[in-house]
């Protein structure tokens, strides 16, 4: 049996932010078995060669490439670089994000900023510097990483819940002034997803629980569920697709 042509996405080329473990790692796994030249992008090198040397594939189509999504000046170095060293994007995926808990009254203003450096400001400063190429020549598929936190929120994470609340719209806002240029971008909203991200959420039995029963799926996601809705995403079968946030979340955004 052979996949249905308007999903083969071998021999484009990808960028993952945020790759050297968790979420980001698991999508480029994916896109890199999907015949994907896949670029893992990090601040840590080293995290990010071993990271690298785990993927399948030819090595010449595994890269790295090392920058701070969160500082404008490295990010429009980094990606000339890899523009210049592996070749033209076709897709990027936005998925460099942090989580800081805490009440709000008790939120600092620097963890404000940090975090809406890293999880809203990269998703923009990375996705211009990518369109502005992409667009250019007319194609490319952008993946901005939202969240079940995109919709709803609980206490503890309001701020979070801002900034995937804004990269929603952010997506929107993106769609509307890159479509026109055959550039097509959409959201992946992960669930309750087993990383380092959710590690003490995961180690805490009363919140496991409480996840297993509010997910009609039954079960925290795996970084592999989520593999499928962005191969899709950045495939030929989505080329009418834009300004969607796809939520991989088990059923629990639709679900009281
Ligand atoms: P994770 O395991 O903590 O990984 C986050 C990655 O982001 C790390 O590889 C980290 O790399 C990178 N990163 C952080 N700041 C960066 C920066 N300034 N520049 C470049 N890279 C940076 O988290 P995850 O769970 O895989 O989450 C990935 C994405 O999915 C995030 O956007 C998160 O909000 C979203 N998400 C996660 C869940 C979940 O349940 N896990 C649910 C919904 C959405 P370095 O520190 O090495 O640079």
């Amino acid at each position: 049996m052979t996949a249905h042509p308007l999903f083969d996405i071998s021999g484009r080329t990808a960028l993952v932010t945020g790759a050297g473990r968790g979420i980001g790692l698991a999508l480029a796994r994916g896109l890199a078995e999907a015949g994907c030249t896949v670029v893992l992008n990090g601040r840590d090198a080293g995290r990010l060669t071993r990271a690298a040397a785990e993927l399948p594939g030819d090595r010449d189509r595994i890269h790295t490439a090392v920058f701070d999504v969160t500082d404008g000046t490295s990010v429009a170095a980094g990606i000339a670089d890899v523009e210049e060293r592996v070749g033209p994007l076709d897709i990027l995926v936005n998925n460099a994000g942090i989580q800081l808990r805490a009440p709000l009254l008790e939120f600092a203003d620097a963890d404000w900023h940090r975090i809406l450096d890293t999880n809203l400001t990269s998703a923009f400063l990375v996705g211009r510097e990518a369109a502005r190429r992409m667009t250019e020549r007319g194609h490319g598929k952008i993946i901005n990483i939202c969240s079940l936190q995109s919709e709803v929120v609980r206490p503890g994470i309001a701020p979070y819940a801002a900034t995937k609340g804004a990269l929603k719209m952010l997506t929107k806002g993106m769609c509307a002034e890159w479509g026109p240029s055959g550039v097509q971008v959409n959201g992946l909203g992960p669930g309750y997803i087993e990383t380092e991200l959710t590690r003490p959420l995961v180690d805490d039995e009363e919140f496991g629980a409480w996840v297993r029963r509010r997910t009609p799926a039954g079960r925290w996601g795996r970084t592999e569920d989520l593999v499928g809705g962005v191969l899709f995403l950045a495939s030929h079968a989505a080329d009418f697709v834009s300004g969607q946030i796809l939520y991989v979340d088990g059923g629990m955004t639709s679900v009281l």
